[in-house]
């Protein structure tokens, strides 16, 4: 049997922007949604899907990742909720305290599975992480949570490699002003093209640098991909990187905003291209999975599907017509995805190749 745990921020719902008396995407109901949905499913039996309670992770954690400067900005906006440490930032009095309760939850599911008390770990935590980086932050994001929970496997815990996948409809920037120069740590991101989304960051182009040179990736996904787009993807790059690299963990930055009902974004993930996604990294590799993004009413659906895929237990039925899907989708876009898989083939070929045929 596969054990999974679950954690999740109880004091999630002090972080939310109309305490400062406006309204944002990134609120509590989101994770309301998500834990609503699970309760309601049955899903969690406390045998293959357990809850774990978690303390709060210690600024020395967050130091692992982040400048002390720019810890004494989130605390100086903390305590003055008017100032914004970021772009489309919001902080409210306790957002410090709650970010603090989100580490804890996720260097505790780090720890379920290095112990190997549970084969893999879902930190259902909010605010989010990835567009924060050592000295800076943006899009909703305070710490990088991956980051820190890599540094802190790395540098406490002893391991030598991790991966952190980024599968959020946006470029996982901020891991990457991160980890560049970290050849401890892969950073695969897959994300909508970024000359039509937020960041505005994270190019085919960029790979890292020295020492480092080749271990970030970041593949642009045309507007509209979908499920098959993903999928060639993971088998024609990603998978074959990862089983070079071999990391001992992989961290699975985890946004349900490249589902096809996402209003922020342009992608075509189904409940089946994320149940596939995870399902084939789990059945290689110890998988962390952090919620990252997602702004639609289908999280708690996606939730489950992520559970399921890591518990390797059968997936809930598709709603998705997938021949409507497809023929939904452009032919543009397959060409310009060819067009991006061959560009970072030759991109990254000195470092990961040969490709090889599948
Ligand atoms: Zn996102």
């Amino acid at each position: 049997m596969t054990r999974v745990g679950i954690t999740f921020n109880k004091n999630h719902h002090l972080h939310d922007s109309l305490l400062n008396g406006y309204p944002s995407p990134e609120n509590p109901q989101r994770i309301r949604n998500i834990l609503g949905y699970l309760e309601d499913s049955g899903l969690i039996d406390g045998e293959i899907f357990s809850f774990y309670d978690a303390s709060p992770a210690t600024i020395r954690d967050i130091l692992r990742v982040h400048t002390k400067e720019y810890v004494e900005l989130i605390k100086t906006c903390t305590r003055d909720s008017r100032q914004s440490p970021g772009k489309d930032v919001y902080v409210c009095p306790s957002s410090f305290d709650v970010a603090l309760q989100a580490l804890g939850c996720i260097l505790k599911a780090g720890e379920l599975v290095t112990t190997q008390e549970c084969k893999h770990a879902y930190a259902i935590i909010r605010p989010p992480g990835h567009h924060a980086g050592p000295d800076s932050c943006n899009g909703f994001c305070l710490f990088n949570n991956s980051g820190i929970l890599a540094r802190y496997l790395l540098e406490v815990k002893g391991l030598e490699r991790i991966a952190i996948v980024n599968i959020d409809a946006h470029a996982s920037d901020g891991t990457y002003a991160a980890f560049e120069a970290d050849p401890r740590v892969l950073c695969i991101s897959m994300h909508q093209d970024q000359k039509s989304l937020y960041p505005f960051k994270g190019f085919i182009k960029d790979i890292g640098v020295r020492p480092a040179l080749g271990y970030c990736i970041n593949m642009e996904m045309p507007t509209e991909s979908g499920n098959p787009e993903y999928s060639l993807f993971y088998d024609e790059i990603a998978e074959k990187v990862l089983d070079k690299f071999n990391p001992q963990l992989v961290i699975l930055e985890c946004g349900f905003d490249a589902y096809h009902k996402e209003p922020l974004a342009q992608l075509n993930l189904t409940v089946d291209g994320y149940y596939r996604l995870i399902f084939k990294l789990a059945s290689k590799w110890n998988v962390v999975t952090l919620l990252e993004g997602g702004y639609h009413d289908d999280l708690g659906l996606l939730a489950s599907v992520v559970l399921r895929a890591l518990a390797g237990i059968e997936n809930i039925r598709d709603e998705v017509d997938q021949i409507d899907l497809l023929a939904s989708r452009h032919a543009k876009t397959r060409k310009e995805f060819n067009n991006n898989l061959s560009l970072l083939k030759t991109r990254l070929e000195p470092y990961w190749g040969p490709w090889g045929h599948i």
